[in-house]
């Protein structure tokens, strides 16, 4: 059946999360060089990659951020004052995990400072806040669908935290009729009351609806559970799951733009 609407997942799908915090890593790392010329920056990094995913699991927020979908890497840099649900418990202790995970990362590498580390997850922050990394095909392919098709954006995060990646990239909004957080909504993906409620929001039909996204068992698997056609972007060739089975796998946005024409008639 034809395609009327498109819902895209945000991270990994148009922007590359990735690819921001890299150069946030970079940036940041690059400062520390000049001012501890004898320190590996590398090593600070994997440090602070490391101790971030063990630290956060050990925070009273850690459930509600799974729920909601926000990463031990997005605790870094998000300000997380929404003020609803349980952002506030959250936004309360956010600042004590980001020094305590610079400060372990530094003390890894022989550096007992807890100035400097506080200055480092400041300027992260601040490096992170100025990146957005769209794909090359980013921009050509919602050009290429726009007026065609209704493209509507689903993400999971905290709403202030998404906002800020979207302040970022403010070129991308003009192709979005609705843009739905999975933090204003209280669930993320999969849950398939989210899927219901931006079908509901954009008035779409879930027999027209395409999912896009890069994640099988938030986009797809969610998708899949709400009755909606399901487009997996697969750009590094991973390994499928026999539960979740997209209804398409692509290698590219632009892929994803020819199946879906392909669809018509
Ligand atoms: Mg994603």
């Amino acid at each position: 059946m034809t395609i009327k609407t498109i819902i895209f997942d945000l991270d990994g799908t148009l922007l590359s999360e990735e690819a921001a915090v890299q150069q946030a890593f970079d940036r940041t790392l690059a400062f520390l060089t000049v001012q501890q010329p004898q320190v590996n920056a590398a090593e600070v990094e994997q440090g602070v990659r490391r101790h971030a995913a063990a630290l956060f699991t050990s925070y009273d927020f850690y459930d509600f951020a799974v729920q909601i979908g926000i990463s031990a890497l997005e605790g870094l840099w998000g300000a997380f004052d929404d003020g609803s649900l349980r952002f506030p418990q959250m936004a309360s202790q956010i600042e004590a995990y980001r020094l305590n995970v610079w400060c372990a990362a530094l003390e890894d590498v022989g550096l007992s400072d807890r100035r400097l580390a506080k200055i480092l997850s400041l300027m992260f922050i601040a490096h992170r806040l100025e990146a957005a990394v769209t794909y090359e095909d980013t921009y050509p392919v919602l050009e290429r669908l726009v007026g065609h098709y209704q493209l509507l954006l689903l993400t999971n995060g905290a709403p202030s935290l998404q906002r800020l990646k979207l302040k970022a990239a403010p070129e991308l909004l003009q192709y979005f009729e609705k843009i739905n957080i999975s933090g204003g909504f209280g669930k993320g993906k999969p849950a398939p009351e989210l899927f219901e409620h931006t079908l509901s929001l954009a008035q779409a039909d879930p027999a027209t609806t395409v999912m896009v996204g890069d994640q099988l068992f938030t986009d797809i698997l969610g998708g899949n559970t709400a009755g909606i056609r399901t487009i997996w972007l697969n750009r590094t060739a991973k390994q499928g799951h026999e539960e979740v089975v997209p209804t398409a796998s692509v290698r590219s946005l632009t892929e994803v733009a020819q199946w879906i024409e392909n669809e018509e008639g």
